[in-house]
């Protein structure tokens, strides 16, 4: 890429991109992107112009489905949806398509209430363990799920709170996951779900493009009736492309998915997620200024919340301040937890953690 162009302008300057979503993606995708946008596999029109029913296009969402797939050896009988409406459209999409009668939600934050708010809306929701009194610091542990409900729910990665379900639970009824902030950080047993989405602009792609991985057998059982869009049938039918599916996105997605495969697949993906967060921890927790904010069983390898211990408190914008200094965006923690938040995507290279990690020595050391 020329130094002077447009696009080196955006892409080449070197920051740490800490952002909890969207967020960082790898240098191969935005190289593929800009290619793409230029000239979308040698059709002469960019990836941004181009019919979705082109063949061109179709390859592509064949290609993402299958990789997909074979990254999560997702088993017979399922199918990868790429949909628009993000997360948050799933949040009443999967009690729409699954709920019967009742279903259990476990609370473990911001995102799992909100899936829990719009299921109230559709049907019974009984909330099986909740760690809302200590401002979600854990994961709920020792609750039974109950044997007649339609399907119980779980939110993997609590993107704000920084605790993460890092297994597969075996429970009496089907699961259905928010996986939107640590899918492809580790392996899944697909086949404890009846379904898993997640919006992929978190570990995937820019915004758009939300996943769905849905087990077809689970289909057609509620009485209700659908609207054709809010029915996973319409879309699994039509293979992601009913309507116009955000094929910028899911042209990111695949690129992404490609780089991961090239990599070493989730299993790597895991041993460099978990390599990067214990280096960020193992400094928090070596630090006599920073201090984790969630019990260390439950910590997520994904979003790494922490703050200023009370007596260096009135220091935390100042240190904000400093790590912009060394090219670290996007710590600022969210609101409901305050300190820093650093999330440690699949694309975020260990080089940046130990920036980061050097930035606190250092303002430690100044302090
Ligand atoms: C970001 C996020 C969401 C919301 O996703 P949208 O695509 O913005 O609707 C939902 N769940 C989790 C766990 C998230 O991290």
């Amino acid at each position: 890429m020329p130094k002077n162009s447009f696009f080196c302008q955006v892409l080449c300057q070197k920051k740490h991109n800490f952002y909890a979503g969207p967020s960082i993606l790898s240098q191969y995708t935005l190289d593929k992107c800009v290619d793409a946008i230029r000239d979308f596999a040698g059709t002469g029109l960019s990836i941004l112009e181009i019919s979705h029913r082109s063949k061109e296009f179709q390859a592509v969402v064949d290609e993402a489905e299958a990789l997909f797939k074979e990254l999560l050896d997702i088993p017979e009988g399922y199918k990868v949806l790429f949909l628009g409406g993000g997360a948050s459209t799933q949040f009443y999409m999967v009690p729409m398509n699954l709920l019967k009668t009742k279903a259990a939600y476990l609370d473990t934050g911001t995102w799992a209430n909100k899936a829990i708010k719009e299921a109230k809306l559709i049907g019974d929701v009984e909330v099986v363990g909740s760690s809302k009194e200590d401002n979600y610091t854990y994961i709920p542990k020792g609750y039974k799920v109950p044997t007649d409900v339609d399907y119980f729910h779980i939110t993997t990665n609590n993107t704000i709170y920084g605790t993460e379900i890092r297994e597969d639970y075996d429970v009496p009824v089907r699961m259905v996951a928010d996986m939107s902030s640590d899918i492809f950080s580790r392996p899944v047993d697909v086949s404890k779900y009846d379904l898993i989405y997640g919006g992929a602009q978190k570990n995937i792609a820019p915004a758009g493009v939300t996943f769905v991985i849905v087990k077809e057998d689970v289909l057609g059982q509620v009485d209700r009736v659908l609207p054709t869009m809010v029915n996973y049938k319409t879309h699994v039918d039509k293979g992601s492309m009913f309507n116009t599916p955000p094929v910028f996105p899911i042209y990111a997605a695949l690129q992404t998915l490609k780089w991961y495969k090239e990599l070493g697949g989730v299993k790597e993906l895991q041993r460099i997620d978990e390599e990067k967060a214990a280096y960020l921890y193992d400094a928090i927790d070596s630090s006599k200024m920073f201090v984790g904010t969630v019990k260390p069983e439950d910590r997520s390898i994904m979003n790494v919340c922490f703050v200023m211990k009370p007596e260096y408190k009135e220091l935390e914008k100042d240190f904000l301040d400093f790590a912009g200094t060394k090219g670290i965006v996007g710590i600022k923690g969210h609101r409901s937890v305050g300190g820093y938040r650093a999330s440690l995507y699949n694309a975020l290279p260990l080089e940046s953690v130990k920036v980061l990690v050097d930035a606190m020595k250092e303002f430690e050391k100044n302090h």
